[in-house]
């Protein structure tokens, strides 16, 4: 019954392998770039939009792998090229969070768990007043 869909799916891991020298090189020139650019706050920002685009492109995946699941194939066009922004996203985080590895996350917000630097007043991701005496 899935026979198709697995072969589907041996087509989606070999194009994404024959995607990684093409993705590599994407990282490359994002490093390049972000060599350039300050540290710190603005590196924060970027892991923090890298990682949202991540979560958005799995979403896009999870959704075309539904459709292919179902049989609608004209919905699951997209797939591979999905997976393969995938792969040079992953390769642009695990750069950036390289680079950030001197920036010192000390605290958690209380009210939505992410992280954050001291002396922040306030949540990026929420929002939430933070009491600085704590
Ligand atoms: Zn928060």
């Amino acid at each position: 019954m899935y026979e198709k869909f697995y072969a589907f799916l041996d087509t989606a891991r070999k194009a994404a392998k024959e995607a990684r020298h093409a993705a590599e090189s994407a990282a490359y020139l994002a490093k390049k770039e972000a060599g350039k650019a300050a540290s710190g706050a603005q590196l924060n920002i970027k892991i923090l939009s890298k990682q949202r685009e991540i979560q958005s492109a799995y979403q896009e995946v999870g959704k075309l792998m539904y459709n292919k699941h179902i049989g609608a194939d004209g919905e699951s066009d997209g797939l591979m090229e999905k997976l393969e922004a995938l792969d040079a996203l992953h390769l642009e985080l695990a750069e950036l969070e390289k680079q950030s590895g001197r920036v010192s996350v000390v605290r958690t917000c209380p009210t939505c768990g992410a992280e954050h630097e001291e002396g922040d007043a306030y949540c990026r991701e929420c929002g939430e007043k933070f009491d600085k005496s704590k």
